[in-house]
C-alpha cells in the first residue's frame, strides 16, 4: 500500500500561535518526540508551497505518515484476510446479539467472544447502553482538491486552528490566549469547529479538512458556507490559488464527551462494546485493539 513517511508541519502566523508552538516544542522534546522548530527560511527551502507572508515559523514532527484512506480501508481488510485468515462477512447487517451468538437475517453465527464496534450506528445494537453514555455524534465536512501543476506539498500541513482542536495540545499554557484571539477575530471558525489541515496522496490530490458540528441528527448536505470558511483559511497558509475542488463530502463519528478516548465495556457475558474513538479512530485502532482486545482473546 502506498504511504509517505512525510511527518507533519504546524505553521504559525501570529505571535500567539508561535508562542504555543514553542511551548509544545519544550513539552514534546522532554518526552523524546522527534520534533523540530523551523524558521520561515527553513520552511521555504523544504516546503515552498507554504506561504511566507507573515510566517513566524513552524513545528515539524517526524512521526506522522500519510496513507490514502480510500485505499487503506480496502487493503487492510485484504491483508487481514490473506495473512491472518480473518473471514469478513460483508453485507451482513447484525440484527441481534445474545450470549454466544450473532444473528443476521436467518443466519445465526455462534461465537465465544463478541465485540460490537458499530461506529455511528449506535441506535440498533444495545441502544440503552449507548444512550446512557456521555457520547455525542460529530459531523465533519471535508474536500479533495487537485493542483493543475501537481506540485508536491512534501508533508501534512496544519494551520494554527489545529492547535485549538486536538487535546494533545491542551497543556500549552498560552493556548487560552490563542483561543481568545480566534474567538474575538474569527468566531465563525469556533462555531463550526473548523481547523484546517492538508495532506497529499500519491496521485497529487490534496485532502483538506475539516469542520466539526455536534448533535444526534444532521442534515445530509455539505454546507457551502462552511467549506468556504475552510478554503479561505487554507489560502492564509498555502499557495493554493490554482487548486481546484474535485469532491466535497461529510462523515459522522461518535465521540465521548467526558474527555475519554473511547468506550470499552463488557455489556453481557463475553459481549463487549468498543466505540467512541472520535476523530482519531483510524490512527488509534491498531493500538487500541492490541491493548484492549488481545488480552481478552
Ligand atoms: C470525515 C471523517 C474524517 C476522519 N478523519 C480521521 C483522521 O484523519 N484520523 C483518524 O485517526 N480518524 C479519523 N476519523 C475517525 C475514524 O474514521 C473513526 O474514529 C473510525 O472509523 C471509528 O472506527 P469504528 O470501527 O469504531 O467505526 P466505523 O469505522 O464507523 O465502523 C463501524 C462499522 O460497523 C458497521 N455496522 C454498524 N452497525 C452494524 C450492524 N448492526 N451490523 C453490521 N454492521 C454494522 C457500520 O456500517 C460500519 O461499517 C474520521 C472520521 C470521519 C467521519
Amino acid at each position: 500500500m502506498w504511504f509517505n513517511q512525510s511527518g507533519s508541519l504546524h505553521v504559525a502566523y501570529s505571535n500567539e500561535e508561535w508562542i504555543v508552538l514553542n511551548e509544545l516544542f519544550a513539552q514534546f522534546e522532554k518526552e523524546g518526540r522527534p520534533i523540530r522548530l523551523l524558521t520561515p527560511h527553513q520552511i521555504s527551502a523544504k516546503y515552498p508551497l507554504v506561504k511566507q507572508h507573515n510566517l513566524l515559523g513552524g513545528l515539524y514532527s517526524n512521526d506522522e505518515m500519510i496513507v490514502d484512506p480510500r485505499i487503506a480501508v480496502a487493503r487492510v481488510s485484504d491483508y487481514l484476510a490473506t495473512v491472518a485468515g480473518v473471514q469478513f462477512l460483508w453485507n451482513h447487517t447484525v440484527q441481534e446479539v445474545g450470549v454466544g451468538y450473532v444473528k443476521s437475517g436467518n443466519k445465526i453465527i455462534e461465537a465465544d467472544k463478541i465485540f460490537i464496534c458499530s461506529g455511528q450506528e449506535i441506535e440498533t445494537l444495545f441502544p440503552e447502553t449507548f444512550s446512557a453514555l456521555p457520547m455525542v455524534k460529530c459531523k465533519l465536512q471535508m474536500m479533495r482538491l487537485h493542483s493543475p501543476n501537481n506540485l508536491p506539498v512534501g508533508t501534512s500541513v496544519c494551520g494554527g486552528l489545529s492547535l485549538l482542536h486536538y487535546s494533545s495540545f491542551k497543556n500549552a499554557p498560552s493556548l487560552k490566549l490563542l483561543h481568545k484571539k480566534v474567538f474575538s477575530e474569527m468566531p465563525e471558525y469556533i462555531k463550526y469547529g473548523i481547523h484546517v489541515m492538508i495532506s497529499q496522496h500519491e496521485l497529487g490530490e490534496i485532502t483538506l479538512g475539516d469542520s466539526h458540528e455536534y448533535g444526534f441528527t444532521f442534515d445530509p448536505f455539505d454546507d457551502h458556507y462552511i467549506n468556504k470558511l475552510i478554503i479561505t483559511y487554507l489560502h492564509g497558509f498555502m499557495q493554493a490559488s490554482d487548486w481546484v475542488i474535485n469532491a466535497t463530502w461529510n462523515g459522522v463519528y461518535p465521540k465521548m464527551t467526558d474527555g475519554s478516548s473511547w468506550y470499552f465495556n463488557q455489556v453481557l457475558q463475553d459481549i463487549y462494546v468498543l466505540n467512541g474513538l472520535g476523530g482519531a479512530g483510524m490512527t488509534l485502532s491498531f493500538g487500541v485493539a492490541e491493548k484492549l482486545i488481545v488480552p481478552i482473546c
